[in-house]
């Protein structure tokens, strides 16, 4: 007789999870926090704002410690969200830390952090459902 398989660890958004944003500029704003960007996000944005890589990191890079983050506004806004606006200016070529949200390790923990993650971003637990394949995928991409 074979042996019993062990069970597959079943992940609580198994059935998916929805998020469409509303563009609201919440998640670029608020409490201080890091949007940590490499070399090739550098050059995308770069590109995309018609600026050379150092007129880029000068004006927007910060160094912290060995990595590297946006500069944010004394009141924690992102330095690439318009103030008038409240859209990003680089939203094309935006960093992995942006585009992966609200799918962030730390925000599907349990249902509890998804909770309080619809509760600060107005777009997620609404709209287009994402399957269990597409949260992983970009869960993975980035880890925060
Ligand atoms: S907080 Fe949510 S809905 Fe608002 S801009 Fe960010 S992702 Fe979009």
């Amino acid at each position: 007789m074979a042996a019993e398989q062990p069970k597959k660890k079943t992940k609580w958004y198994a059935d998916g999870l929805r998020f469409e944003c509303t563009q609201c500029g919440a998640c670029c704003s608020g409490e201080e926090g890091y949007v940590w960007v490499d070399k090739n996000e550098v050059l995308a944005m770069a590109k995309k704002m018609q600026l050379s890589e150092s007129e880029f990191r000068k004006k927007f890079v910060r160094r912290v410690g060995s990595r590297h983050s946006l500069v944010e506004y004394p009141d924690g806004d992102c330095i690439l969200l318009d103030p008038k606006t409240r859209h990003c200016l680089a939203y094309e070529a935006r960093p992995t830390q942006c585009r992966t949200w609200p799918f962030w390790k730390s925000n599907l923990t349990s249902e509890r952090t998804w909770e309080e993650t619809c509760q600060a971003c107005p777009g997620a637990g609404t709209g287009k459902l994402y399957t269990l394949e597409e949260i992983e995928h970009q869960r993975k991409l980035k880890r925060v």
